[in-house]
C-alpha cells in the first residue's frame, strides 16, 4: 500500500467506489478510516455498512448544505476539524484513509489546496489515502499516483429521477 488515488469528476461512483475499496481492504484485515467532509452522520447506506464492517467511519459534517459563495463559520470549523483528524490518523498505522468529498470541500473554501497538500506530505509509508469528490484541483491531481474521472455520460437526475435510498444513500 501507499499510494494516493483521487476519485472525481461529475458522474456517479466516487464515493461508492471509495467504499467499495474499504470493503476489499476490511476484507483482507487492513486497518481502514473514513473520515467524511461535509457529510452528516445520518445513517447512509454506506454508513450503516462500513460500521456493520468495523470500518473506523468519521462523518464530520452537518444536516444542512454548504453555501458555497458564503459558508458559515460553523462548516468551516467543521471542515477544519476534519482536517485536523486526518492529520492525526496519518500516525495511527492505517492502512487505508478515505477522505471523501475532501476535494469538495478545497472547492468551497473551506481548506485551501495547501491543506492538503500539506497532509499528504505526511502520509507514512504504508498508508494508502483516497480523495473523492468532484473538481479536484490539479495541484491535487498532480501529486496523485492514481486518479480516475467519472465522467457523466448519463444520469438519471435529467429524467428526475430524485436521490433513491439504498442507491444514493
Ligand atoms: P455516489 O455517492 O453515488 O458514489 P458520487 O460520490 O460520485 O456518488 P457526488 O458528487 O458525491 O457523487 O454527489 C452526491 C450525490 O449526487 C450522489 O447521491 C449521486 O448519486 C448524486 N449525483 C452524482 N452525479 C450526479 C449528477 N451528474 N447529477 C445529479 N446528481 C448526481
Ligand atoms: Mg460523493
Amino acid at each position: 500500500m501507499g499510494y494516493i488515488h483521487v476519485y472525481t469528476g461529475n458522474g456517479k461512483g466516487k464515493t461508492t467506489a471509495a467504499f467499495g475499496l474499504a470493503m476489499r481492504a476490511a476484507g483482507r484485515g487492513k486497518k481502514v478510516c473514513i473520515i467524511q467532509f461535509m457529510k452528516p452522520d445520518k445513517g447512509y447506506g454506506e454508513q450503516i455498512s462500513a460500521r456493520k464492517l468495523g470500518i473506523e467511519l468519521h462523518p464530520m459534517g452537518r444536516d444542512k448544505f454548504v453555501n458555497k459563495s458564503n459558508p458559515d463559520k460553523i462548516d468551516v470549523e467543521l471542515a477544519r476539524k476534519a482536517l485536523k483528524l486526518a492529520k492525526d490518523k496519518m500516525n495511527g498505522n492505517y492502512d487505508l484513509l478515505i477522505l471523501d468529498e475532501i476535494n469538495v470541500a478545497v472547492d468551497f473554501n473551506l481548506i485551501s489546496v495547501d491543506d492538503v497538500l500539506n497532509l499528504l506530505s505526511d502520509i507514512p509509508e504504508r498508508t494508502e489515502v483516497i480523495l473523492t469528490g468532484r473538481y479536484a484541483r490539479n495541484e491535487i491531481i498532480n501529486r496523485a499516483d492514481l486518479v480516475t474521472e467519472m465522467r457523466e455520460i448519463k444520469h438519471y437526475f435529467e429524467k428526475g429521477v430524485v436521490a433513491r435510498e439504498g442507491v444514493e444513500y
